[in-house]
């Protein structure tokens, strides 16, 4: 059967359009569609807009630092529309580069929604049909407020980029990476900021000692850090007071979309209490976008977080039907999808099998100070074996001479018997550029003494990850 194209990407984020082109590149006839802007989260609503806003954020405490070091600086003021309007033209300037590396692939771009109406077909919202030997599905995820009266109220990560102003207060519902970022971010920018965790501790899954630095360092800035209290419900000002219940209107209002600026709201927390914020911003969790996508018709598996249930080469239950990148929830980052677009295309168009190594993805956290991780954290490298434990903490050099008293964290987890790095865990400005370094020897399988045996930077704050002697524990 001859088929319009050998590769019908759905989905023009990351993992989606690095395929696309990469299949093109094999002289494949390819077609990517895109119901949004070119870029997907990580360059329109993710990654990019949200670290140009960490660098905004950070000038905040410059002008101190600078007085201790002696120059003659005034407190700034923060405009937001001006960095807003500048936010923007990059964002479209990317969206460019993006459409541009496209066409240059040969790639055809569709700008529309698609949908699978069979194995090998996709049916587009402007009425098209188009046939193809395989179908990519790369469609990422979005952001899920949780189901609470009054939700719909509640702004997503989405709606940060598009604040007409700053709001005066804010409250951030989640302990996990863009809760902790946007806490940073936005104090930083001058919002009040209380962040509401139900948990114990903020950042789940990453190494203990890290997680308790970044708290303190979190509430050092000035952030309301609320542990082991969630939100019940949000109202318009003045609800809930006097036990009145959150009116029922608002109850309906449940998980639509939110109205940017239409507070001051109270919050309830299930602690009890009121707060009043001008907006409250949910930090959730994402949720993949398989929906009105007719993959269930068609037989693709579809998992209880709703993505798409591939193999180890990214197949669904259907052979043509292929899924990459947060659409599968497996390891939802940017690198990981274009690695996952890389092997589906090494796999389908070179003829190579090759399973997706999803072992040892390092991983940043963009707060103030970063948080940089890779492998085993301490408590999970306690259940495999005998370990030994390095760290160092202590104050960096630039912010001690300015008065500052944050602290830093150098930390590796040593397997007792092999000797390996089984994990590096740094709490650090610029954590998220030393671990990319340190991610490459721990992938090597470095041992200790391989650390031992490199030359310290001499001073910087990653040479205690070579210098440090004696475990501070053993387990
Ligand atoms: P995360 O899964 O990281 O965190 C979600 C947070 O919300 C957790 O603290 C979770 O608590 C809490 N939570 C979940 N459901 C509820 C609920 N119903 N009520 C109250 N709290 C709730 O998701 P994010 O939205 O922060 O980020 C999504 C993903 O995007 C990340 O996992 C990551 O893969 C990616 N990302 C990566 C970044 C980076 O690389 N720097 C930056 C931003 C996002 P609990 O821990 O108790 O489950």
């Amino acid at each position: 059967m001859a088929f319009d194209y050998d590769l019908y990407v759905i989905g023009g984020g990351s993992g989606g359009v690095r395929a696309a082109r990469m299949a093109a590149a094999t002289g494949a006839r390819v077609a990517l569609a895109e119901e949004s802007r070119m870029g997907g989260t990580c360059v329109i609503r993710g990654c990019v807009p949200k670290k140009l806003m960490v660098f905004a954020s950070s000038f905040r405490e410059l002008p101190a630092q600078a007085r201790a070091y002696g120059w003659d600086i005034p407190e700034g003021h923060f405009d937001w529309q001006a960095f807003r309007t500048r936010l923007n033209g990059e964002l479209d300037r990317l969206e460019g580069v993006y459409r541009r590396l496209l066409d240059s692939s040969g790639v055809e771009i569709h700008d529309a929604r698609a949908r699978l109406i069979g194995p090998h077909e996709v049916a587009l919202a402007d009425g098209r049909r188009f046939s193809a030997k395989h179908i990519l599905i790369a469609t990422g995820g979005r952001p899920e407020r949780p189901d609470l009266p009054g939700a719909g109220h509640g702004l997503v990560s989405d709606d940060v980029f598009n604040f007409e102003r700053l709001p005066e207060r804010i409250l951030i519902v989640g302990g996990g990476f863009i809760a902790c970022e946007m806490a940073c971010i936005l104090q930083g920018l001058g919002v009040r900021v209380t962040q509401f965790y139900r948990g114990a501790q903020i950042l789940r899954g990453f190494d203990e000692e890290a997680r308790g630095l970044i708290a303190e360092a979190i509430r050092a800035r000035g952030i309301n850090l609320r542990l082991g209290t969630d939100i019940a419900a949000i109202g318009p000002k003045g609800s809930f007071a006097d036990g009145m219940d959150v009116p029922a209107a608002e109850m309906q209002l449940g998980l639509g979309r939110a109205t940017i600026g239409a507070g001051p709201f109270t919050v309830q927390s299930t602690t009890g209490e009121l707060c009043d914020v001008d907006q409250v911003l949910f930090a959730t969790g994402r949720r993949p976008n398989t929906e009105g996508l007719g993959l269930e018709e068609l037989g693709v598996g579809i998992g209880r977080r709703g993505e798409i249930l591939v193999d180890d080469y990214s197949q669904t239950a259907v052979p043509s039907v292929y899924a990459i990148g947060d659409v599968t929830n497996r390891v939802n980052l940017t690198p990981v999808a274009i690695r996952e677009g890389m092997a589906f295309v090494q796999t389908v168009f070179h003829g190579q099998p090759t399973p997706v190594d999803h072992d040892l993805i390092p991983a940043a956290v963009f707060t103030q100070p970063e948080l940089g991780a890779v492998g085993l954290t301490e408590e999970a490298a306690r259940e495999q074996g005998p370990i030994e434990v390095y760290a160092a903490s202590f104050r960096p050099m630039r912010s001690a001479f300015a008065g500052g008293d944050g602290r830093v964290l150098m930390k590796l987890i040593v397997c007792s018997d092999t000797r390996r790095v089984l994990g590096c865990h740094i709490v650090a400005p610029e954590a998220g550029e030393m671990i990319q370094l340190a991610a490459i020897a721990v992938k090597m399988g470095a041992t200790k003494e391989d650390f031992d045996r490199t030359c310290a930077v001499h001073p910087t704050m990653a040479e205690e990850l070579v210098t440090m002697r004696n475990p501070v524990r053993k387990f």
